[in-house]
């Protein structure tokens, strides 16, 4: 990556998408630039259409004050969701609002070749919906039921399932696209989303995805935390107890005791036929007591297994997402009661354990924001639009 322009356009788009400075006063007050600097780095981002005048915030009583927003049209991004068993996809105009959608039940165990030939076919479709072309697309977020290397974009190995091992999103796509790709875990992506269109008035958020697998993501401070090789969040195969064979070729692992994979095998077991966690989630919308039962244990393992992340990390809120999180109670009151009685008073003092604020639509939102910050990179607009 090239140096840092600590002058350069990408700095004030940088606050201007975030919203945290959108007129002139307000961008020279957080980067301490000139008049002129300010207006010359503005009239690059105006010409190269990235940003637009948005309208006259009223300064208060005086002239009002011009203020400038991304241009949200200028292009649109595509974002894929890819979880254990269920795939959305959508495409975005470059500012998260979702034009158009689809999804479908294939995932992480049909393999990438599967998965993405499916996203491609819906996205050549998808476009023809909206009368947009591929020429069109600026970005491409993906989020993938795995670690990623987020230096080189690739998936890192082992992964749960070999098919996904060392696998660059950008070669199942055809080669045409001229879009920036920005790729990432599958709960990373969610936790994205969550941190600043769910929960914005938090730093410190603990994301669980709960579907076939769990997914657990850390924003401290307000960024993701990914760790030194992307593995961050490996909550699912901390050990719990007994000798029931989980994904990761151990036993006895969170994910092998308190899962979706875990419920779906015993309910199977007892003649019941579940494929998906969506399958589950019927299950438990029909009140079957069975599916109750388990669900209720699951969430006293991962409220109990949730205790030392919220003492080591003290978070204000842990968001509890994923399909499996739409049955509702007991499991959601079961994971916070065993949390909330299993935590020391410090840390459960103000804590927040909530279902996402966002829904199901989180994650293809999230993989349409890390493509927006992808497209918008500071270095990579300031080094694009400088003029002098
Ligand atoms: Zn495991």
């Amino acid at each position: 990556m090239a140096h840092v322009m600590s002058t350069g356009s990408g700095v004030a788009l940088d606050l201007i998408r975030s919203g945290a400075a959108t007129t002139r006063a307000a961008l020279i007050e957080h980067l301490g630039w000139s008049r002129i600097t300010l207006a010359r780095r503005l009239d690059e981002l105006l010409t190269a259409e990235i940003i637009v005048v948005s309208g006259q915030a009223d300064s208060g009583g005086g002239r009002p004050a011009e203020s400038f927003a991304i241009k949200r049209d200028a292009g649109i991004l595509f974002s894929v969701d890819i979880g254990g068993s269920h795939t959305r996809v959508a495409i975005t105009d470059l500012v998260s609002t979702i034009l158009i959608e689809d999804e479908a039940d294939i995932g992480l165990w049909e393999g990438p070749d599967a998965v993405f030939t499916w996203a491609s076919q819906v996205f050549d479709y998808l476009l023809r919906q909206l009368g947009k072309t591929r020429g069109d697309v600026r970005g491409i977020g993906v989020g993938v039921p795995g670690p990623v290397d987020v230096a080189t974009g690739r998936l890192a190995s082992p992964q749960i399932d070999a098919q996904w091992n060392d696998v660059l999103v950008k070669d199942y796509f055809p080669a045409e696209f001229t879009a920036i790709f920005a790729v990432d875990r599958d709960v990373n992506v969610m936790a994205v989303a969550e941190s600043r269109l769910g929960w914005p008035e938090s730093r410190d958020i603990v994301v669980l995805k709960l579907g076939l697998g769990i997914g657990c993501s850390f924003v401290l401070d307000g960024r993701v935390y990914r760790g030194a090789r992307g593995g961050a969040g490996d909550f699912s195969h901390s050990f719990r107890f007994g000798a029931a064979p989980c994904t990761c070729g151990r036993a006895g692992c969170l994910e092998a005791v308190a899962s979706g994979y875990a419920i779906s095998r015993e309910l199977n077991s007892r003649g019941y036929r579940i494929r998906t966690s969506g399958d589950i989630v019927a299950l438990a919308r029909v009140g079957s007591p069975d599916v109750e039962g388990l669900l209720s244990a699951a969430g006293a393992e991962i409220g109990t297994a949730l205790v030392d992340v919220v003492g080591l990390l003290n978070p204000a809120v842990v968001v509890i997402g994923g399909i499996l999180s739409e049955a509702g109670d007991p499991l959601m009151s079961s994971i916070r009661d065993a949390l909330l009685s299993g935590v020391r008073a410090f840390s459960g003092t103000g804590l927040v354990v909530a279902p996402s604020r966002i829904g199901n639509k989180v994650g293809v939102l999230g993989a349409s924001l890390i493509a927006q910050d992808a497209l918008f990179d500071a270095d990579r607009i300031s080094h694009l639009t400088r003029t002098v």
